[in-house]
């Protein structure tokens, strides 16, 4: 009788024990690497959790490892993962190998920034004066594209004295009738983004005009605000206009008519490196042997994240 207790407790302890192990037991991981490594960053997921489809579950961290949860493979979506952090370009891991053990490790190795070289065409004077608000405009779209993690910088932002050209005159009014003018006419460096600094764009001195959604080509009105750079510059990477969006306002890169732009979701980061018509891939052709996809601008599929995925908050809108 006595012995039977005994081995009674016995077994309790040991299923006590079991059951602490698995609450207490390993978990899927995202594992990031960078040199150095991210003080912050930013994740999401897709894959299947107790069978059924998750497409971008999104996580946070301040370590090098974060817990997932379970993720197993082979259902509706897709296994990936996508990485996003300060002064880096966002990274996507395609065909994660999740499996039933829930101890699997996916590794994120970010690229380095990416730098590219942009060259500035003063048209209309006075060049001192076009100069520094040119250079206003590079101070703040460097901010922007650092704060919201676009992973961009400038190598070089070059700027031209072409006031004294004998055909500025003729490009003081711009429309995009007269793009291929002013790059023939007035100059244009090969393989980045020329920026033409003009008078009126489509008849107001405050307007700038990309003229084609993935051009290398930005022409800029005499009085512009200092954050409209960084919009042209998201149409050279295939953002459109989101006007009117819900979780959407003017404080996004993307609006309009703005003076108050600052925000990138994540949804527009992920456009904006992959989409194949980005100038990132094609006039840069900064992301060798990364993948793209073509992504539209309300899309919301297993490729495409839908526009206003926010891991983080962009002023009055939480994170999603
Ligand atoms: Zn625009």
């Amino acid at each position: 009788m006595q012995a039977k207790l005994r081995l009674v407790q016995v077994r309790a302890m040991a299923l006590t024990a079991i059951a602490l192990f698995l609450i207490t037991g390993c978990a899927d991981k995202v594992r990031v690497f960078s040199a150095p490594l991210p003080s912050e960053w930013g994740v999401i997921v897709d894959g299947t959790k107790g069978g059924a489809a998750v497409n971008d579950a999104r996580y946070t961290d301040t370590d090098q490892t974060r817990t997932v949860g379970n993720f197993t493979s082979g259902g509706a979506s897709n296994e990936e993962v996508t990485a996003f952090t300060n002064r880096r370009p966002l990274k996507l891991v395609e065909n994660v190998n999740w499996t039933s053990d829930n101890d699997d490790v996916a590794n994120v190795t970010f690229s380095p920034e990416i730098s590219v070289p942009v060259a500035v065409w003063i048209v209309q004077g006075p060049f001192d004066d076009q100069r520094d608000l040119a250079i206003d405009h590079c101070v703040t779209t460097s901010g922007i594209w650092q704060d919201e993690r676009m992973g961009v910088r400038f190598s070089q932002f070059e700027i031209i004295d072409a006031t004294g050209d004998p055909d500025a005159a003729t490009y003081a009014d711009f429309n995009c009738t007269m793009q291929a003018g002013i790059e023939a006419d007035i100059g244009q460096r090969a393989n980045r983004i020329n920026v033409y600094w003009v008078d009126t764009v489509d008849g107001g001195t405050g307007r700038g005009q990309a003229c084609a959604f993935g051009s290398d080509f930005v022409a800029m009105g005499s009085t512009a605000n200092d954050e409209l750079l960084v919009h042209e510059f998201g149409h050279n990477f295939d953002l459109r206009h989101i006007d009117g969006q819900a979780t959407f306002d003017m404080t996004n890169i993307m609006h309009s008519a703005s003076s108050t732009r600052a925000f990138i979701t994540e949804g527009q980061l992920h456009r904006a490196h992959l989409n194949d018509n980005s100038a990132l891939n094609t006039t840069y052709g900064a992301r060798p042997g990364e993948p793209t996809r073509t992504c539209a601008h309300n899309a919301d599929t297993n490729d495409c994240p839908v526009l206003n995925t926010r891991i983080w908050a962009d002023g009055a809108f939480p994170a999603n």
